[in-house]
């Protein structure tokens, strides 16, 4: 079953284990395997495994929040991106974080401090996008056409509304829409949006690092949220918008909902008994993603560009990049479900995160019907399909 969340704005990878919520898509398999159906990650080896034989599982199903899944995760027969047939943890998972507020993403007033904002990533930094911020954004960027905010008032223009935030947040952004903080309301947007996410139960080494590709998760948090692909920040600041994140290093877009672009320590971790850092989700290519570094400690040394490296505790696994690098891990150092690029990925366009339809191949959801008037979104994506 592939049918990919749309998030970002060049579908190059076609990574393709995902089910966006609300197209009338799920997934055709779901009940054929239901006695397989564990809720551990040792029940059970009849599953005909393919992959390394000599591999274990990594993926803890036990890791997650319960409030986070929509399904208990399950098993299920898959087809990696080299073509081997193998078994998946199916994780089903709400697409927003469990344990902890969402928002705030922007200031309304020049004068409102950090508390009523969130943050901004910039070349490696982590700035509170506080009132402060914004009306400073022509010297921080040196170009005087930022202007986000009333002189004479101190208002800052924010895209309040779901039209407003659907038409700053698509690839070429609305002449009116520019100079806008741009942030979008999950319940205007109809609430979360839940993800299905195939996860080889073995990982299984790729020949070459796989590319990210720029419009699915890169993967999952224990909290029940996603790990996205940096977002296109040029093409943000392009439009002279700034998609504030929130303090936990998350924002909301029309087609995924809410989702991560770093990790700032908000959502579950599981401790290490060695002080290793903590576990903070998994990859889509089954490999664990841990904090950058554990409390007080520092990155370690040895990663690869994948961002990922091994030891006798965790066998290979990724630590994430710091908050203000935009990202999670570099490549996949595993085979993924789906096809996988070895050539570069994501960026492109203006806005936020969304696709058009023009990037998306026939067969993805809304897009299949070969009728697409605009950019796709959650509130248009039912009447797509
Ligand atoms: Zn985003
Ligand atoms: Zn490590």
């Amino acid at each position: 079953m592939k049918t990919p969340r749309l998030d970002t704005l060049i579908l190059t990878a076609a990574l393709g284990a995902f089910t966006l919520a609300g197209c009338g898509t799920s997934s055709g398999q779901s009940n054929n395997d239901t006695d397989a159906a564990v809720d551990s990650p040792d029940g059970g080896s009849e599953a005909d495994t393919g992959g390394d034989p000599t591999g274990e599982a990594v993926l803890d199903p036990s890791h997650f929040l319960a409030d986070g899944l929509t399904a208990p995760i399950e098993e299920v027969p898959c087809t990696l991106s080299n073509g081997d047939e193998t078994t998946c943890y199916k994780v089903s998972v709400v697409g927003e974080p469990k344990d902890h507020e969402i928002g705030p993403f922007c200031p309304r007033n020049v004068s409102d401090g950090p508390e009523a904002a969130g943050i901004w990533l910039e070349g490696g930094e982590v700035y509170d996008a506080d009132g402060a911020f914004i009306a400073g954004l022509a010297e921080f960027y040196e170009d005087p056409n930022w202007q986000l905010h009333d002189e004479a008032t101190g208002v800052i223009r924010v895209t309040e509304t779901l039209e407003a935030c659907e038409a700053a947040a698509r690839p070429d952004v609305a002449e009116e829409y520019q100079n806008y903080c741009v942030e979008c309301d999950l319940e205007d947007l109809g609430g979360a949006v839940a993800a299905e996410y195939l996860i080889p139960k073995v990982p299984v080494p790729r020949a070459t690092a796989g590319e990210l590709g720029g419009t699915t998760s890169v993967g999952v948090a224990l909290n029940g949220a996603f790990f996205d692909p940096p977002a296109p920040v040029a093409a943000i600041l392009g439009a002279y918008t700034i998609a504030a994140f929130d303090d936990c290093g998350g924002h909301v877009n029309p087609v995924a909902g809410y989702h991560y672009h770093a990790a700032t320590g908000c959502s579950k971790e599981i401790a290490q008994d060695d002080a290793h850092a903590p576990l903070i989700g998994y990859a889509l290519d089954g490999y664990a993603i841990h904090s950058m570094s554990a409390e007080g400690g520092e990155e370690p040394g040895d990663l690869d560009s994948c961002r990922g490296h091994s030891d006798d505790a965790r066998g290979y696994h990724y630590h994430s990049a710091s908050p203000g690098e935009n990202m999670f891990i570099g490549c996949f150092h595993g085979e993924v479900v789906g096809t996988v690029d070895d050539g570069p990925g994501g960026g492109g366009g203006g806005g936020m995160d969304v696709i058009t339809c023009d990037d998306v191949p026939d067969g993805m959801p809304c897009c299949g019907d070969d009728v697409c008037d605009g950019p796709e979104t959650a509130a248009n994506c039912a009447e797509d399909c």
